[in-house]
């Protein structure tokens, strides 16, 4: 007899126990391609099968589970013939509950008369008690009834064809063979803690079979805290290797440009500016290179720090770059720092280039090497989009590295651009204000610096949500403001009526609307699917105020300053999230002039328009992006591809506070007993 293959975590599912072909396809697609991801399968609720409602105390609406016999079951097909419904009756013996499936006919070949079934679901009439599309198991005696019944009960997730009570048993197989050989991977920091920590083995039985409902809970936390631990001590890890073994430019800078600079700027910089750039300064001294990130609200004046950072750079003989999201951005930094640095006998240099829109690659003329004029020789500031990370484009002497909006660059990109220099110091900016655990999770590599105090002598950014009905009075009230010779953004969510459903405004479409509502102004239109060129042109022509109303999508949302605009109209508001909706308002208040947000919004829902209202009452970035964190979760709120965020399975990063402290300390003493690596 051939030995008995041993079952590992390793092991396929295709090699377990009972899985066929057909089910290894369904099973993959719940992500789970080996027996230990099916051990971290997590349940979507447990149910309490040690006692049974009885179908007579069911009531209305509220969810439960009940046990009894099929006594009756029909399908009825109705005249039209894709309409149906299939029926069954359930006598638990206090009474009978109807169960129903609506145009599923196939859903009759799964009962029969005779056959012992438990239901959930919540009922939607008690006269005849009925449940439509409740969650069903087929008790099968030839089965170990032990696993389903008489105990709380993991629902799994599933996908069509997968039945609940199979993958319930095949887990309870999986998992009696391996939970000796799930490892205990931080037990001796674990021993630290003053909490009782269940052992992982533990935590992954009581996630799928607790004995008590808390239990459940108890194991999931230990799960979520191992998800954490992994990620702190990474990021911990990659710290300590920095200050060990790199090497920073030494860029103490020496204010010979600096001074110069300060004295043209046209302004003071605020205490805020002052005290940052204190940090960066000491910083930038040592020879760790600095890690920083810089949390400011939009227009807190972030370009500035930006620029002095970059000078202290090149006054002590390196380069500087500065990678912006996009290419607007990239055009606007470029004729800013020109603007300042240029007098100085500083090369400003801008490279932006082939990019990917809308998944398809774009060509830019400028593309592959820099302007004829440029001197390698000379100290300079490279200025560009992605296209500063490609592998042809080369800077020599990297002193310094800026990033503007890192929320829109993932972890990758930002390490990407580091490479390109031997250890250079690293500067990343951005608006969007993280709430403090969640900027200790996300960047617990980098030391944070907070500009919170906004530039005196800025006219202040009324907000007001309006509906769509009240469209021509908003027009009303722009042309006002335009006759004082203001300017004026008007932003869509979508670019044509071709990628736009019903209700949603396209900007090319409104682009005709809006030229006949406002003849004697200038109308112009931006948007991502324009070559880079061409954004360049309707971009300048805005700021020389040659055209006074802006028509665009959220290709505006970062860093363009215009001063001299002050109204903004955002149709579908409904459509961004609120921290979008607040740098998008972030275009205007740059100028002396009370400037004006008009959300248009037909709300249906009462949530939908509490949600626009925290927009009308607050200009702080923080409480906004706290409101919407709260709302729709920090994967949607960062954009969880760019954020760098691994996906947690068992954590919440929100909710999970004290969890994630405890990982942070863990993973303290983890790392300072590890071997140095890089
Ligand atoms: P953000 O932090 O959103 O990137 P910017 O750097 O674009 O903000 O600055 C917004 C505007 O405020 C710019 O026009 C800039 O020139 C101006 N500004 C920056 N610092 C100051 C200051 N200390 N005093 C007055 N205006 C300032
Ligand atoms: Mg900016």
């Amino acid at each position: 007899m051939p030995p008995v293959p041993t079952l590992t975590l390793e092991t396929p599912v295709r090699a377990l126990f009972g899985v066929g072909p057909e089910r290894v396809a369904l099973i993959e697609r719940l992500g789970i391609f080996c027996a230990g991801d099916l051990l971290l399968h997590r349940p979507n609720r447990y149910e309490d099968r040690r006692h049974f409602l009885k179908i007579a105390d069911l009531k209305l609406k509220e969810p439960a589970t009940v046990r009894g016999k099929i006594v009756a079951q029909g399908l009825k097909q109705f005249r039209q013939r894709s309409k149906s419904v299939f029926e069954f009756v359930l006598d638990d013996g206090s009474a009978r509950l109807h169960c129903r499936w609506w145009n599923l006919p196939f859903m009759e070949k799964y009962f029969d008369v005779g056959d012992e079934v438990m239901v959930f679901g919540k009922p939607n009439s008690l006269r005849p008690r009925t449940i439509d599309h409740p969650e069903t198991e087929v008790l099968d005696p030839s089965e170990d009834i032990s696993i389903h019944l008489d105990r709380i009960v993991p629902i799994y997730p599933l996908t069509e064809g997968l039945p609940q009570r199979w993958l319930r048993s095949l887990i309870w197989r999986t998992l009696h063979e391996l939970e000796s050989q799930i490892a205990e991977p931080f037990s001796e920091v674990l021993a630290l803690t003053q909490n009782k920590i269940p052992s992982r083995a533990n935590a992954i039985h009581m996630l799928h079979f607790p004995e008590e409902c808390e239990d459940a809970e108890l194991g999931r936390q230990r799960l979520a805290l191992d998800e954490f631990l992994a990620l702190q001590v990474e990021l911990q890890r990659r710290r300590r290797n920095l200050e060990a073994a790199a090497r920073a430019p030494l860029s103490p800078g020496t204010n010979e440009l600096m001074k110069p600079f300060l004295a043209q700027l046209g302004f003071q910089l605020t205490g805020a500016q002052t005290r940052v750039l204190r940090d960066i300064r000491k910083d930038m001294s040592g020879t760790v290179p600095m890690r920083r990130l810089l949390q400011g609200d939009v227009g807190s004046g972030k370009t500035a720090v930006a620029a002095c950072a970059a000078l202290m750079a090149i006054e002590s003989g390196h380069n500087a770059a500065l990678m912006v999201p996009t290419e607007i951005l990239a055009e606007q930094h470029f004729a800013n720092f020109c603007r300042w640095l240029k007098p100085l006998g500083v090369q400003v240099a801008l490279q932006t280039g082939a990019r990917k829109v809308e998944g398809r690659e774009q060509n830019d003329e400028r593309q592959p090497a820099l302007h004829a004029t440029f001197d390698p020789r000379r100290s300079t500031l490279f200025i560009g989009t992605h296209a500063l990370i490609t592998p042809a484009f080369a800077m020599q002497n990297l002193g310094l590295v800026i990033i503007d909006e890192q929320h829109k660059f993932g972890v990758a990109q930002r390490e990407q651009l580091v490479r390109k220099g031997s250890f250079p110091h690293l500067l990343v900016m951005t608006a969007t204000p993280i709430p403090r655990t969640l900027g200790l999770t996300l960047y617990g590599d980098l030391d944070i610096s907070v500009l919170d105090e906004l530039p005196a002598g800025r006219g202040r950014v009324r907000t007001f949500v309006r509906t769509g009905e009240q469209l021509a009075k908003v027009y009303e009230f722009m042309r006002g403001k335009l006759a004082e010779g203001r300017q004026a953004y008007v932003v869509y969510a979508r670019v044509s009526e071709a990628d736009t459903e019903a209700g949603i405004k396209a900007a090319t479409h409104e682009f005709q609307v809006l030229q006949k509502e406002f003849p004697s102004h200038r109308v112009g239109l931006l948007h991502g699917r324009l070559n880079g060129a061409e954004k360049e042109r309707i971009m300048s022509e805005f700021r020389a105020n040659k055209l006074h109303v802006l028509l665009a999508t959220s290709v505006i949302e970062v860093g363009v300053d215009v001063p001299n605009a002050t109204v903004m109209v955002i149709e579908n508001a409904e459509q961004f999230g609120l921290a979008q909706l607040h740098q998008l308002r972030g275009r205007i208040g740059r100028g002396a002039h009370e400037s004006f947000c008009v959300l248009v919004a037909d709300l249906k829902t009462p949530e939908a328009q509490e949600r626009l209202r925290v927009m009308e009452k607050t200009n702080d970035g923080f409480a906004i992006a706290e409101a919407d964190l709260k709302l729709r979760g920090p994967g949607e709120f960062l954009g969880s591809a760019q954020s760098g965020l691994p996906p947690f399975r068992f954590g919440d990063i929100i909710f999970d506070t004290r969890l994630l402290d405890t990982s942070r300390d863990l993973a303290r003493h983890i790392v300072t007993s590890l071997p140095l690596s890089y």
